[in-house]
């Protein structure tokens, strides 16, 4: 049953992110399901209260994207970057942190940093799942052991906020890290629930490519030539920047990959829908958030060869910069200043992907698709930076998928 229109809109768009958001403030009448081809979609199964309606219709990020505009201590904006206070790059300085992490263990390193000085008693956050090693599961570090056994980035769906409502009942002060959709469901549900940023009181986000299906990790699976079914364990990348994907199956065989192929080839093409219009991939509305600093290539595209990881480090938020800055003087953390226009070397897909989304969105209107409200994410200002042929091509090659059944 799903007679929640909120619910209905988001299935109707295909705009659902996974994050659990509705799940998790529903009392218990929606549970996060996995669909196929592999994705965590909402299920509604008893009737749900027109409080919770009215709080999935503000805060579900599939509607309404939590804007830019709203951060308003930040001193600078970038219309692909977000608002920041300041541009850096950085790592860990411990050296089994840095080489855990996905890129120089930045997220993990701040999350222990938080337990081990009291400015949080946990870390609400994501970790492999065992009856599935390609998926994930909603995890709580209490330990900068666990955060650490938790670090590297996960290309599987997560619903970090499918139990949002209980952690704020319980009240203990947790670090949280998620997708940049998660966060800004959090920020928009901080709008109505003024607990928000006492429970939370740092959120650290990444950019964020977009969410495969699991489809996407049984291919690489096999590819590999091991049973997707027999998996006992299962790392996407991290021990390396960016590190090798790594599979081990019950009979202790062993698989390896490179990152390259593994998301270029498998999981990139899995991406789901809500991905391809996000207007905020960069934790644009997080206090912290971290990306690969990737060298550019001499095409002007990042070269993937390993080397010792390195996080791109945007500052978003005054409660952040001091976070920061506490961190670099403890020297768990190193950074360094960074040009915002190196960015754009690092990240081209980003930026590109930021200039193309109205011409995408576009064509999901005409063909009669409900899209998510986006003010203050300076998608206009975006847009006016691409060539108009591209975005003719961006346009009709969307409607012609979604005529085709592709989308
Ligand atoms: C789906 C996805 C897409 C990404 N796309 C890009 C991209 O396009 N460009 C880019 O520069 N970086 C991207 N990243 C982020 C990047 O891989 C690094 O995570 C980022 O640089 C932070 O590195 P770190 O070493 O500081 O993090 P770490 O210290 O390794 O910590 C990572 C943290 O993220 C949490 N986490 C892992 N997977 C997920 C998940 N699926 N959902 C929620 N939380 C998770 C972990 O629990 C851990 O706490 C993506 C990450 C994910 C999960
Ligand atoms: S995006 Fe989040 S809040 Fe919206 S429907 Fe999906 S899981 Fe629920
Ligand atoms: S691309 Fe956007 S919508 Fe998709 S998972 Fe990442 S932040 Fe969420």
């Amino acid at each position: 049953m799903t007679d929640s229109p909120a619910l209905r809109k988001v299935e109707r768009g295909k705009l659902c992110a996974g994050c659990g958001l509705c799940a998790g403030i529903s009392d218990d009448a929606i549970a996060m399901e996995v669909e196929a081809p592999g994705y965590a979609r909402p299920e509604q199964v008893a009737k749900i209260s027109d409080r919770v309606e009215r709080a999935i219709e503000q805060a579900c990020p599939g509607l309404e994207v939590y804007s830019w505009d709203r951060m308003t201590e930040a001193t600078a904006s970038d219309v692909s970057w977000g608002p920041y206070i300041e541009c850096l790059t950085g790592h860990a300085t411990e050296d089994e942190t840095r080489h855990s992490g996905s890129s120089g263990g930045m997220i993990s390193a701040l999350a222990m940093h938080a337990l081990e000085t009291g400015a949080a008693q946990q870390v609400l956050h994501i970790e492999g799942d065992p009856t599935k090693p390609t998926g994930n599961r909603t995890a709580i570090s209490r330990t900068s052991q666990e955060v650490l056994a938790r670090a590297g980035s996960r290309y599987a769906p997560s619903s970090p906020l499918e139990n949002v409502e209980a952690m704020l009942d319980d009240g203990t002060p947790t670090v949280f890290i998620g997708k940049p959709c998660d966060v800004a469901a959090l920020r928009s549900l901080a709008l109505l629930d003024e607990r928000i940023d006492r429970v939370f009181p740092l959120k650290l986000s990444f950019f964020c490519g977009g969410v495969p299906s699991h489809a996407g990790a049984d291919r690489i699976v096999e590819t590999m030539g091991l049973d997707p079914q027999r998996l006992s364990q299962f790392r996407y990348r991290g021990n390396g920047w960016p590190g090798l994907t790594h599979a081990e199956d019950t009979d202790g065989r062993t698989a390896e990959m490179s990152y390259e192929e593994s998301w270029g080839r498998y999981l990139s093409s899995q991406v789901q829908f809500r991905c391809k219009i996000c207007p905020d991939p960069v934790g644009g509305v997080a206090d912290i958030a971290c990306a690969d600093a990737w060298y550019g290539g001499e095409s002007g595209y990042p070269q993937f060869d390993e080397a010792d990881g390195r996080s791109l480090v945007m500052v978003r938020t005054e409660s952040g910069r001091r976070f920061l800055d506490r961190a670099r003087r403890t020297s768990i953390v190193a950074t360094e200043r960074l040009d915002i226009d190196e960015v754009n070397l690092m990240q081209p897909a980003q930026a590109r992907r930021k200039r193309r989304i109205a011409a995408r969105m576009a064509a999901w209107r005409v063909a009669g698709k409900p899209v998510p409200k986006m003010r203050g994410l300076h998608v206009a200002k975006a847009t006016r930076k691409e060539r108009p042929h591209l975005l003719l091509k961006e346009f009709l090659g969307t409607l012609r998928r979604v005529f085709q059944g592709r989308i």
